[in-house]
């Protein structure tokens, strides 16, 4: 659904505001431990910690709020007290103002809280946002790490620098093991990273390389999008995300074009797993060159 969203907003050169049909769209929710399950809808891919406490990871969008209430409701009867958000993108924070209502406290990156507060835009999508209301914005914010001890479990949220964007955080909850890495992992898809508010390939590779380090063979990993993941999925993202970048820069220091960059197919050997998402070989080339351009 994202992809369509995202395409269907280029394709017509929409404002961000122009909300979809999310009609049709149905929560499911998967087990990954006692306490722990990844919620999907349309948007960005959500986590949920229930038992005394219901703490739900991102929100997708505002249509889909009493949906998301009511999958949470088939795991607890609890409200959802906490909501946090893995970086300011509306695909995963549309949900913030209804919870925000409804009494939930929101917990983000400095950053998030930050770019919500005043008009938003995302230069490679072309995307425009207003500025959230008050309802929306996280209440507590944190720099480095932040963790909460609830529902028998350790969660641990630490933010990685310039990765996605600039306020990203990875939530790992240590006894149920399980990883929410937001949108600083696509899988199986080529993934979007928004310069425009401080990301960089680099800082995404770095991420993955916080994550594989703790990460064990039978570690769950929520990505921000794609289908849940294990350790091998996110191994082989880093190589992708390495290899590509690697050859492009070497162009880049080249002085070549983005146009030979692009006829040169450095993504050749890694399309048939990753060029399927919203972002096709050739936008992921143009992306990773502008990045790798303005780091030079
Ligand atoms: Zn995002």
């Amino acid at each position: 659904m994202i992809r369509f969203i995202l395409l269907l907003a280029l394709a017509l050169g929409l404002p961000a505001a122009a909300q979809p049909d999310l009609t049709k769209v149905e929560i499911q929710a998967q087990k990954l431990s006692d306490s722990v399950y990844m919620l999907t809808g349309a948007g960005g891919n959500m986590g949920v910690s229930v038992g005394e406490e219901v703490f739900l990871i991102d929100d997708q969008f505002a249509p889909l709020t009493e949906r998301i209430e009511a999958a949470v409701r088939k795991l607890s009867p609890r409200p959802i007290r906490f909501v946090l958000n893995t970086h300011w993108h509306f695909d995963h924070t549309g949900g913030n103002e209804n919870l925000g209502k409804a009494g939930a406290l929101i917990i983000a990156h400095e950053n998030v809280r930050r770019r919500m507060s005043v008009e938003g835009f995302i230069e490679f999508l072309n995307m425009r946002f207003k500025a959230e209301p008050r309802q929306a914005l996280p209440v507590v914010t944190f720099t480095r790490d932040v963790t909460f001890h609830l529902n028998g479990d350790e969660i641990h949220v630490y933010h990685v620098p310039n990765a996605h964007t600039d306020g990203d955080a990875i939530v790992h909850f240590k006894k149920s093991d399980v990883v929410h890495m937001g949108d600083t992992f696509f899988n199986r898809l080529y993934p979007f990273i928004d310069t425009s508010s401080g990301g960089t390939v680099d800082g995404v590779i770095a991420a993955a390389d916080r994550v594989l380090q703790l990460a064990g063979e039978g570690t769950r990993i929520i990505p921000g999008h794609g289908p849940l993941a294990g350790r091998g999925d996110l191994a082989a993202y880093r190589n992708m995300l390495a290899s590509v970048s690697g050859r492009i820069r070497e162009q880049v220091r080249a002085g070549r074009s983005l146009a030979e960059v692009q006829e040169a197919r450095p993504t050749a050997d890694f399309d048939a797993v990753w060029g399927k998402g919203f972002l096709n070989p050739q936008r992921f080339v143009e992306m990773l060159y502008r990045n790798l351009q303005q780091a030079k």
